[in-house]
């Protein structure tokens, strides 16, 4: 592993760094409320028009061709410039690399240019009311209708982050009636605007509407809904295809080392202005903490450019930095003390924090994972 940067890495790192100086703005309106969000999407659509909304896909599909190595830095020049969360992060880091690792050509042409430019927004539809952590459990259904051409959905997604203000649905419908567990489900590509859907927002703790429950009562999806089909990879196929989007979402794509990296530097900064010396060990091994993902990222990114692919490795990924992101919060309210609750970013960060564990698989079943996958540990 070559941990040096190459000089065209670091003329892409300075032209990243000029162009969010220039251009990202601060102060918006959070993306979990529907006003914050259509801000959002302003954002969304100036950085495809430059061209940075997904570096590292193909110039044809909206991307820049960048390398692996060059998103990790624009990442980290993205977090370090404090620009805006990314409303679309759903389908861009979600979604996308398993259209391009799933999706036929017609899929692909059609689905990546729009959501790189925030014309198609999209939400993950996977949790139901008795399908979370089991995700195995999904009962939504989608019933083939060979004479309309198409699928009529029943049934409800919930927890569907920014559900409300997104246009499409990627879900897990069961599309085998006499299936059960694993087996008989596909992944289905589902415009929002179908009649018979019913999209209700609701609230989080933090005041945000930032969820939605998504309600199918014989919605008819036509075949011809997305071009290239509605249908990602195999119908009946629908769990392998949802690993590789979990994969994504555990592993590299959703939470890249510099949103930590940049945490633990403001975290410094908050350090010198009011030094605690009971704390500091603990903020400096935060701070290392935060370059070990960093190391530990690099090292996937290594493996990931010779060929491999991301496994339940995955998982241990995600309970690393989803505690590591507390940990940087919690001693940031720390050193705030009294005046913690008047600091409204650490404040919001440390509850949004909260969430970690949570969503993306809880970190209670990924340890499950990397016990039975990774250390071979008996099921019980
Ligand atoms: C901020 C946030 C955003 C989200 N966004 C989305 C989204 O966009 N789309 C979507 O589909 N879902 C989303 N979710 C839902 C999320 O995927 C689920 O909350 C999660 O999978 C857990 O499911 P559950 O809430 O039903 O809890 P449960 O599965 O009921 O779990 C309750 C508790 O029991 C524990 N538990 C359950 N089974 C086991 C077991 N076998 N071994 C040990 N412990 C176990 C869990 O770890 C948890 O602590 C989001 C959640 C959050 C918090």
């Amino acid at each position: 592993m070559d941990l040096t940067w190459t000089p065209e890495e670091d003329a892409f790192r300075l032209e990243a760094r000029e162009w969010l100086a220039a251009n990202a703005p601060g102060g918006l309106p959070s993306g979990d409320t529907a006003e914050g969000f259509a801000v959002h999407v302003d954002w969304e659509r100036t950085l495809f028009d430059a061209r940075w909304a997904a570096v590292s896909w193909p110039t044809d599909v909206g991307g820049r061709g960048a390398s692996l190595w060059e998103w990790l830095i624009f990442e980290e020049e993205y977090y370090r410039a404090r620009a805006p969360q990314r409303v679309t992060q759903n389908g861009i880091f979600l979604l996308a690399p398993t259209v391009f690792e799933y999706g036929n050509a017609a899929q692909q042409a059609h689905i990546l240019p729009r959501m790189a430019g925030a014309v198609d927004l999209w939400c993950q539809g996977w949790s139901e009311p008795d399908a979370g952590s089991d995700l195995a459990n999904v009962s939504s259904k989608a019933t083939r209708d060979d004479e309309r051409g198409g699928w009529v959905l029943n049934g409800q997604k919930t927890w569907t982050t920014r559900g409300a203000f997104c246009t499409h649905l990627f879900g897990l419908f069961r599309t085998d009636p006499d299936s059960a567990r694993h087996r008989g489900l596909s992944y289905l590509l589902v415009p929002l605007d179908l009649e018979g859907v019913t999209v209700r927002g609701f609230g989080r703790l933090d005041g945000d509407e930032g969820f939605a429950e998504v309600f199918f009562d014989d919605a008819f999806l036509p075949d011809d809904a997305i071009p290239g089909g509605v249908v990602l990879g195999e119908v009946g196929a629908g769990w392998s295809v949802a690993m590789a989007t979990t994969g994504s979402e555990r592993g590299l794509t959703l939470r890249s080392p510099g949103r930590f990296r940049a945490v633990a530097a403001q975290l410094l900064d908050l350090q010198r202005k009011r030094p605690d010396p009971e704390l500091r060990h603990r903020i400096a091994r935060a701070w290392m903490r935060a370059e070990a993902y960093q190391s530990f990222t690099l090292q996937a990114v290594t493996a990931l450019a010779a060929g491999a692919e991301a496994g339940p490795e995955s998982s241990i990924n995600k309970i690393w930095w989803s505690e590591l992101d507390i940990e940087l919060h919690g001693l940031a309210l720390d050193l705030l003390g009294d005046d913690a609750e008047l600091d409204g970013p650490w404040t919001r960060g440390w509850q949004f924090s909260l969430s970690g564990p949570i969503y993306a698989g809880t970190n209670e079943i990924l340890r499950n994972i990397a016990a039975e996958r990774l250390l071979g540990l008996p099921r019980k």
